[in-house]
């Protein structure tokens, strides 16, 4: 079966009305272009860029995130790549980047927020991802937003970037598209207002389950509360998408729920098209968008209102789509 779902891994992901989609993987080397180009992804639509980081023992200077960013995006072409700036902390601790322990990493200076407390480490990053922007189709992806002022400033460092590279005479992209993720509950209730201040939305659902259930994603002890389909975590998916409709900009899934196909129906019922996952679920993804019909999709979205419990939510999509889940 598996071997099957594999072989048609490389057919378009049209749904059956002729819907298509577009399914991207997320990946965290550049050496897995091989995996992300095997399983049919039709880009990368996360780059995780913390290893280019880890694996050292000191912060990369431009050139050398230069070299990595090129070379994934000239692997890729004509296909696009997202890449993502710094989501260092967290889950991500490294003390050599950062030797303060918190109490609550995932609360704590994570991400970008740490990159604007690092300006110096932060513009080195983005200089390189606009310099790579000149060989091929990159585009640039901010984490764990959480109010206007960050994009604010976040914008102010981009400007900055930009002006040294023009006076250094460097050959760079300075269009390449602006987004950010979307996983945090803040952000979420902003969505309209951030909406109309980048190009794209890219949903995380990772983190937006664990801070708006309010539990930790890596402790196992409350794991049973971490419900994708939590009608709770659904409206936030809606009320996103809409904010991004509403405001005429592109909204990517890039967590962990675009890669379990019982998500799938609501995810496209909702409207979502772009999804980014690991490369080993794109083909069993696929396969699944296939067998949808996008009509049926939004009614059963719809429908999906009238639950209260995640229960009875997975129950009526299993029931729904018995033939092919
Ligand atoms: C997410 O939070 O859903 C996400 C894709 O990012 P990460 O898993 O790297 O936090
Ligand atoms: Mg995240």
């Amino acid at each position: 079966y598996r071997a099957d779902i594999e072989r048609e891994s490389h057919l378009p992901a049209i749904t059956r009305d002729g819907v298509a989609l577009n399914l991207m993987a997320n990946i965290e080397l550049v050496e897995e272009v091989v995996s992300a180009k095997d399983n049919g992804a039709s880009g990368i639509g996360l780059f995780r860029t913390e290893f280019l980081y880890l694996d050292l023992k000191r912060f990369p200077t431009e050139e050398e995130l230069l070299i990595k960013y090129k070379e994934l995006a000239e692997l890729m072409t004509p296909q696009s790549v997202t890449i993502r700036t710094l989501d260092i902390n967290g889950d991500k601790f490294n003390p050599y980047i950062d030797p303060v322990e918190e109490a609550n990493p995932a609360l704590g200076l994570r991400a970008v927020r740490f990159c604007l407390e690092n300006k110096d480490i932060f513009i080195t990053q983005i200089k390189a991802i606009l310099r790579a922007g000149a060989f091929g189709h990159i585009k640039l992806l901010i984490p764990m937003i959480s109010c206007m002022e960050e994009l604010a400033q976040v914008k102010a460092v981009i400007r900055q970037a930009v002006a040294e590279l023009e006076r250094d005479e460097k050959v760079f992209n300075k269009d390449i598209p602006l987004g950010i993720m979307i996983e945090v509950p803040s952000a979420v209730l902003m969505a309209d207002e951030l909406a109309g201040q980048v190009d794209f939305f890219s949903i995380g659902t990772n983190d937006l389950i664990q801070y708006s259930m309010a539990i930790d994603r890596r402790n196992r002890r409350v794991a049973h509360l971490y419900q994708a389909l939590n009608p709770a975590v659904l409206k936030m998916i809606k009320m996103t998408f809409e904010a991004a409709h509403k405001n005429n900009i592109e909204v990517v899934m890039c967590g962990e729920m675009a890669g379990d196909p019982i998500n799938i129906p609501v995810l496209l019922g909702i409207g979502i098209r772009h999804l980014s996952m690991n490369p080993a679920s794109i083909p069993v993804i696929k396969k699944m968008v296939r067998d949808i019909d996008i009509e049926k999709a939004r009614k059963i979205s719809e429908e999906l209102i009238q639950f209260t419990t995640v229960q009875e939510i997975i129950r009526f999509i299993q029931e729904e789509y018995k033939d092919i889940l």
